[in-house]
């Protein structure tokens, strides 16, 4: 038997993660995700995709996140027709985040048509919340830890990966005709001190070990995060102003939530209204509350007060009435809304009524990339385009570090340490090349491993005759 990987995304860049691998005939594929970012990584998204989706037999998900699973709805569009595995809360969270993806390329291709900017007669989108909807059936859910048959030589493996609700570590072990071959996929790995969520389980043996290394060039200090947010709020509240927090709705709003909570708790912070203004956030922070197991927060949600999600001060606005009516608030409250990058979505409405008061902060709790509003906000500019309107910045415009959910150099040399037989190959994916190259490095000199930093669409021969 033979085994072959190809890279068709995820490889040289964070997103787009997809990885081939060809089993003797058997296609199986690792993520089906969608290329974000610079235009030209997105353009990839429009090509057809590498091989005939017709002919690959299954696809195994690690996480939710659209980098991972949103080419799907398009995969399917172009013939794909076998079973999604996925982790039972990467299922549920899968089609929140594939319908809402479906709505933003609707928007975007309507407002591309009213502006003209299009080069296409009618612009289109990638693809619709109906495409979206058709994945669902594909999807099979799966248990952590529990062994599931892909085919007579094929079972898959997922164990928590701690990056977001339901994330997993997939193995992948292959019976050939002499020996066993066991392929590891890290997903995207999470911290290991996560307020909410449990650190990535160690994995022992691994003969390719596909490794993330989004953070592999850098550290990413999570120390004091609630002193710093602490700091902000009091000072914000003191002005007589309101604390603004731009949010990704899967992860980063859940573990806002809990900071906030115990700031309050602590009395570091006054005990304000806080409101979640998101109705993807909300319906997230639904399922921490339905997989309270796969969390260490699990029994303090069963009391009221010592629940992050379900505290007095906390309210969830999911009308489109009651966003709105946030714009009349003047002080006393903390408002945390959707797009993280201040891109679209809610938030939008919000800068455009904060940003000219003095007395209000804007708080990003996450990395801006070039060329968002956000990034131009902390670059200092003194104006804001928003609704085609140059709106005057007064606000304090923050930025906090360290509430990544991604394992920073430290952590992912540590995770690599675990294992107690060397990888025949150590792949470096979902990073940028610099980041990449430097993880590689690291553990070429201190493990002696045989580590690749592969290209998009090169292949490997993994193994032959085995
Ligand atoms: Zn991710």
């Amino acid at each position: 038997m033979d085994i072959k990987v190809k890279f068709m995304g995820g490889a040289g860049t964070v997103t787009g993660s997809r990885f081939l691998l060809e089993i003797d005939g058997f296609n199986l594929l690792i993520d089906c995700g969608l290329f974000q970012g610079l235009k030209e990584l997105r353009l990839r998204n429009w090509e057809p995709f590498p091989v005939d989706p017709s002919k690959v037999d299954a696809v195994l998900l690690t996480h939710a996140h659209i980098d991972h699973s949103g080419y799907l709805p398009k995969f399917i569009k172009e013939g794909f027709q076998g079973p999604v595995y996925l982790t039972e809360a990467s299922l549920e969270l899968v089609k929140i985040l594939l319908v809402d993806a479906g709505k933003l390329q609707e928007e975007e291709a309507k407002f591309a048509a009213k502006k003209g900017y299009s080069k296409h007669q009618k612009p289109l989108p990638l693809f619709t919340q109906e495409d979206a909807e058709k994945v669902f059936p594909l999807l099979q859910p799966i248990d952590f830890e529990q062994e599931v048959k892909i085919n007579e030589r094929i079972t898959l493996t997922a164990y928590n990966a701690g990056h977001i609700l339901g994330a997993a570590i997939l193995k992948v072990l292959i019976k050939g005709d002499n020996q066993e071959k066991r392929l590891i996929f890290s997903g995207d790995l999470g911290r290991y001190r996560d307020p909410i969520l449990n650190p990535p389980d160690e994995i022992p043996f691994g003969d390719v070990l596909f490794l993330e290394s989004t953070y592999g060039d850098r550290l990413n200090n999570a120390s004091d995060v609630d002193k710093r947010l602490g700091k902000i709020i009091r000072e914000t509240y003191q002005k007589g102003g309101i604390s603004l927090i731009p949010s990704f709705a899967v992860g980063r709003t859940q573990m806002l939530l809990f900071y906030l909570h115990r700031l309050q708790e602590k009395g570091l912070i006054p005990e304000i209204p806080i409101y979640v203004d998101s109705p993807m956030a909300i319906n997230v922070t639904e399922l921490y509350k339905k997989f309270s197991h796969y969390h260490h927060l699990g029994p303090s949600l069963e009391e009221k007060g010592a629940n992050p999600f379900l505290h007095k001060n906390l309210h969830y606005y999911r009308e489109q009435e009651a966003s709105m009516s946030l714009n009349q608030l003047r002080g006393d409250a903390i408002i945390i809304s959707a797009s993280g990058m201040a891109t679209g979505g809610r938030i939008l409405h919000h800068l455009y009524h904060r940003l000219p008061n003095e007395n209000d902060s804007v708080i990003f709790v996450g990395f801006q990339p070039e060329g968002t509003r956000g990034r131009k906000l902390l670059d200092g500019e003194d104006t804001c385009r928003i609704y085609g309107i140059d709106v005057p910045v007064k606000a304090a415009i923050h930025f906090i570090d360290g509430l990544s959910a991604h394992a920073d150099q430290e952590e992912l040399v540590n995770w690599c340490e675990n294992f107690i037989s060397k990888p025949k190959f150590t792949f470096l994916v979902h990073g940028e090349k610099e980041a990449s190259e430097k993880l590689a490095r690291i553990l070429k000199d201190k493990f002696q491993w045989n580590t690749i930093c592969p290209h998009y669409l090169e292949s490997f021969e993994l193994f032959t005759g085995i």
